[in-house]
């Protein structure tokens, strides 16, 4: 745990949030200030800052994490697609140094 962190104080039950999915490795939570009808977010429960932080040793929670995203993403109704956001670093919009891949659905998302 890092002690400055706000998804860490959320995995250790210090900070509440809107629960959707818990295992040993990972936690998943709606995002508090949402960009569409669901976005909510999935995070290792272990704290690493960033995708560009992840080595070898995360390779079975990043994988964990990609498997369940539609899993979740099918419980919450986007039985038609979703989309999946990393922002990584402060060139890539990163603003909570926690990895975490963002789950966004329910509205028509705008072409990239
Ligand atoms: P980033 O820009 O780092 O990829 O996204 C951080 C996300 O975390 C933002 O969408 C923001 O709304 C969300 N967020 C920040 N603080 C909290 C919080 O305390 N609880 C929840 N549930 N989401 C948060
Ligand atoms: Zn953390």
């Amino acid at each position: 745990m890092s002690d400055d962190c706000i998804f860490c104080k959320i995995v250790a039950g210090q900070i509440p949030c809107r629960k959707i999915y818990e295992d040993d490795l990972v936690l998943a939570f709606h995002d508090i200030n949402p960009v569409a009808p669901v976005h909510f977010m999935i995070i290792p429960k272990a704290h690493v800052a960033s995708l560009a932080e992840c080595d070898e040793s995360h390779r079975a929670v990043l994988g964990h994490i990609l498997l369940l995203a539609p899993r979740l993403a099918r419980d919450l109704g986007l039985e038609d697609g979703f989309r999946t956001i990393i922002n990584t670093g402060r060139g890539g919009g990163q603003e909570v140094f926690h990895l975490h891949v963002h789950v966004i659905g329910g509205a028509k998302p705008r072409p990239m």
